[in-house]
């Protein structure tokens, strides 16, 4: 994708500094797949992964693969560039996305929500994830608005 392109957050990080608990999601992430930690004892997605679960306080995870859809659980438009590199990337939309196929606590992730008109993004509304490798290891997450 272009650097900058209204709506569409630009690339800031190149690494993903993974540690041995989110390499996983990272190789998965360069390879197209969007994957998360499922506790073996209740079956708990728990994204971002932690040494527990956060419902049974199990220890062992098995990574599953996620559909990649999910429903916008909140969002924001930001209108005002806050770096003078954002000034053509503005308006951009900015949600937190609840994902399919974690049933029970919901995982979510954090995104930017790209192909949308910024003022037509509501609450509830469907997304699918889109993933850019950037590096050998780090890729970045975006969110298509499906509507
Ligand atoms: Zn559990």
């Amino acid at each position: 994708m272009a650097e900058h392109t209204q709506g569409v957050y630009p690339v800031s990080v190149k690494e993903s500094f993974a540690d041995e608990r989110t390499k996983p999601f990272w190789t998965a992430a360069v390879e197209g797949r969007l994957i998360a930690p499922r506790c073996d004892g209740c079956g708990t997605v728990v994204l971002p992964p932690k040494p527990y679960c956060f419902e049974c306080l199990g220890q062992s995870f098995t990574w599953v693969d996620l559909p990649g859809t999910g429903t916008v659980y909140t969002f924001t438009v930001v209108r005002h560039p806050l770096h003078p590199g954002l000034q053509d990337v503005v308006p951009y939309v900015s949600g937190v996305i609840e994902l399919d196929g974690t049933q029970g606590a919901g995982a979510r992730l954090m995104g930017n929500i790209v192909d949308c008109d910024p003022d037509a993004v509501r609450i509830g509304d469907r997304v699918e994830v889109e993933l850019e490798p950037v590096s050998d290891d780090y890729a970045v997450l975006r969110f298509k608005h499906l509507g």
